[in-house]
Parts: C-alpha cells; structure tokens; sequence
C-alpha cells in the first residue's frame, strides 16, 4: 500500500460509496475521534447526513485541544491559546461501522484554509509512513494490548486467588471475552489472541500486524470496543501503564518488521539470526535511539512506575532473542512466526499515543539504515545481572528513570526535533511537564486511583 500525505480529499463516487455504506447499516451518529500528545482520546461526534461535511470540510476544535492534560488542564503555551481554531477532518477510508447505529473513523487536524496542522499525531505518522514507502521500504507493525478489568465503579474485581495466564481467569470473564471477540472481528480487527496476563484483573489483546497508520488506527478502534463490551458487562477497562498500585503494569509493546522491494529486512542476511546489513542497522537505531524517546513512549506520570526491571516492560535499553528483559526483543523467523522475523519494542506504555509512538519507532529504525548503524551485542539474558564490563560490551543502559530524567531527554534530543517536530515536542514537554510539576509528590496510590482511566475509550 501507499499512502498519501495530506491526508486527500476523497472524489464525489468515493463520499456517495461511504454514506451508502452507513445508510445500509443504518447508522445515525458517527465519532470521529483524535489522540491527543498525552495520550488521550478526543472526539466530535456527527449525525449520519453530515459525515461528508466531517470529511471535507471537518469540525471545529480548539488548538488547544493538542496541550489538554489527563487531569483536564490545559497546558497553554506561547503558540497554543486560547484563539484560533482548527478543523478535525474524518478520515473515511478508515471509517468502520461498529454496530448499534454508531460508526467510528479516525480524524486529523487541519487548519481552516484546509493545510495540514503539525500537531497532528495521524498526519505525522501518515508523513512517516510515505517517506518510509519513499525510500522503497514497507514496514508491518503489529499491536499488543494489555489491560485491567475492573468493576464499573473502577475497583478491583472480587475474585479468587488468580493464577497468571489461568484458565480459570479467563472463563471468570467468558462472555466479557466472547462478546469481545465477536465485536472485535465484525470491525474487521485483526485479532490474534486474547489471554488472561500476569496481573490480578489483567488481560490481554493482540492484533496481527498490518501498515502502520491501520495499526495505530486498530489500537484506538479495540480500546473503543473493549470500552463498549466492558461497559455492557457492568465492568470497565484500564489501559494506564499502572492500574493498581500493587498491581502489574499494562504494556503497549508493538512488534515491527520491514521490507525493501518485498524481501524483509529481518531475515535472510548474514548478520545474528539472518538479520540483514539494513535490518541490522534498524534494530540498531531503535535501540540507541529509546532512551530520548522515552518521553513519547512512555512519558506519562506512571510509566516510571511501570517501567521497573524484573516486570518484562523493558527497561534496558539493549536487544535479545526472545529476551523479555530488554526493550527490544528479536523474535526470529521461525514457523513459529507466521508473519516473518520482527521486533518487539516492550518498552511502550499504554500512556502513550500510538501515532506518535509508532512515528518514532520507525523514524529510529530508518535513522539507524541512514546512518549504517552498528548492531551491539546481543543480551542473552537478564540485563540487570549485566557485570559493567558488560554493559560497556554490549552498550546496555538503564532508560531514564523517573518522569524528570525522561523528559530532559526528549527536550535535550536534536533527534527527537526531527521526528517528531518542535511543534510536536514542545506539546509533549507542555503536558508532560504538567504532570511532573503537579503531580511527582504524590503517592502512588493516589496517582493509580486519578488517571486509571485517563487512555481509555
Ligand atoms: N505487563 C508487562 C508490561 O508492562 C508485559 C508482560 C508481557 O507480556 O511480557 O510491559
Ligand atoms: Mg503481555
């Protein structure tokens, strides 16, 4: 596939085919939705008869709406006030009807006068993808949802004791889990698996892979769906890096592989596991690059809460076969991997927005192709058992620890200007910045129970 940037406006048979699709399945009102840079999802909602105007033309927000924090304040900077105002415009290729008269598409920021607005986390990922198919690569990225189920009130489900990946937790929530396949699969999500996780209450969803804007596109369409099902069950779904305070964190991790010319990158070369010369410098670039990108990853209050060793989140900085510890775990082509070789980047939050985070995790990869970067040593095992003479050999860091040490990372990173744009950056610091400010004296308790369900739909 190629995509297109900006985002294009769609020709007369193209509006007509989609208000044909949504009378069919008589739908009324239709949620076009944004993710803002904390993480959040946004919205305008339309009647069926102005879904056109939703995508020609697009809805009213505020700038402002790119420096909303997850406790609602608003992060106002120089560039971003009170004046002004934008347009969210649908986007309708992607648009999926999700049952009971509703329909779901993803939006992007435009000015008024119709020109791409930089802020916008789908448009820079859109932007991403077309230099990436530019350069003759394609990439596939596949996204893994963890969560929390909790009561409708948000505390935690009575229970029995829980076994990790049990049965008997998953048949505790059998029709929660069957309705949500169901639901899943009449939107065309590609799921893979469900399983019940570590963690008391916590599952899991994972979604085969797919190009990257579809990816991140699925990732805010299955929180919207498990927000529906979870509801109708009388129950709700946390997505924060840190539900519970003496809980188990939920990761975000996405698996990525690239192709040049249909042959992929990750398999069939001369390098540690048929890596490739590119592959090998995409990995490469991915994991030098984690620790100032931190703050987009997993940039939120809680990550650092999360992002301990010893939890599988990925807290080093550093590659391994099959290695749960580190940050970039090399799963190679095996049969055991029916879409080919890929990397997993564990170190993803569910804070993060996943436009943004997918934006980086390739902007580090073709950053590590363009500048032919060495592959390290591979980690074999645990990182945090690495003798320092170890961590030298095989470049292993600690990533930032703690939201301050994050976020002086991203502003201190010329790298990050350039993938994300200042813009983009600025925005992050702002609301990030809040969170620090505002809350890093706080308990955690406190902080678990504030923003359980700050990233959920
Ligand atoms: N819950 C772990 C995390 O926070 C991941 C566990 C796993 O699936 O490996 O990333
Ligand atoms: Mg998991």
């Amino acid at each position: 596939m190629t995509i297109a940037y900006p985002m294009p406006v769609l020709g007369e048979p193209e509006l007509t085919a989609a208000e044909a699709v949504l009378a069919d399945a008589g739908v009324r009102l239709v949620v076009g939705s944004v993710i803002d840079p904390a993480g959040v999802a946004r919205a305008k909602e339309v009647p069926v008869r102005r879904v056109r105007a939703f995508h020609v033309n697009g809805m009213g927000a505020s700038p402002s709406w790119n420096v909303f924090c997850i406790d609602n304040t608003v992060a106002f900077t120089p560039s971003l006030g009170v004046a002004g105002d934008l347009r969210l415009r649908a986007d309708l290729d992607a648009m999926r009807v999700v049952g009971d008269q509703l329909a779901w598409a993803p939006a992007e920021m435009f000015t008024q006068e119709g020109e791409p607005f930089p802020l916008c986390s789908r448009g820079l990922l859109r932007k991403t993808q077309s230099c990436l198919e530019s350069q003759g690569l394609s990439a596939l990225v596949g996204c893994e949802l963890e969560m929390v189920l909790t009561k409708a009130d948000g505390s935690p489900l009575d229970g029995r004791p829980w076994n990790a990946y049990g049965v008997s937790a998953a048949l505790d929530v059998e029709a929660f889990l069957v309705d949500l396949i169901q639901a899943c699969e009449l939107v065309g999500l590609p799921v893979e698996q469900v399983h019940s996780e570590y963690g008391r209450g916590q599952y899991e969803l994972s979604l085969a892979p797919t190009d990257p804007i579809t990816a991140a596109d699925n990732v805010v369409l299955t929180r919207l769906i498990v927000g529906r099902i979870s509801r109708r069950h009388g129950m709700a779904a946390s997505f924060s890096p840190l539900p519970f305070a003496d809980g188990s964190g939920n990761g975000a991790h996405q698996h990525l592989s690239l192709s040049r010319g249909g042959e992929p990158l990750f398999s069939g070369g001369q390098g540690p596991y048929g890596l490739t010369e590119e592959g090998a410098s995409a990995v490469a670039g991915i994991v030098a690059g984690l620790p100032e990108m931190l703050g987009v990853l997993a940039g939120s209050v809680l990550s650092a809460h999360r992002l301990k060793p010893g939890f599988w989140s990925g807290a080093f900085a550093c590659w391994g076969l099959e290695n749960r510890e580190a940050a970039v775990r090399f799963c190679a082509a095996t049969r055991g991997n029916p879409y080919g070789a890929n990397v997993e980047v564990k170190c993803v939050d569910g804070s993060a927005n996943p436009y943004l985070a997918t934006t980086v995790i390739l902007g580090l990869a073709l950053d590590g192709v363009s500048r032919r970067a060495q592959l390290p040593p591979e980690v074999p095992g645990n990182p945090a058992e690495l003798t320092d003479v170890e961590l030298a050999q095989t470049g292993t860091v600690r990533l930032p620890d703690g939201q301050s040490a994050v976020l002086s990372a991203l502003a201190g990173s010329p790298l990050a200007g350039r993938l994300l744009g200042e813009d983009i950056r600025q925005a992050l610091l702002a609301v990030r910045g809040h969170e620090l400010n505002t809350y890093d004296n706080e308990d955690i308790a406190f902080l678990t129970e504030r923003f359980r369900f700050a990233w959920s739909l």
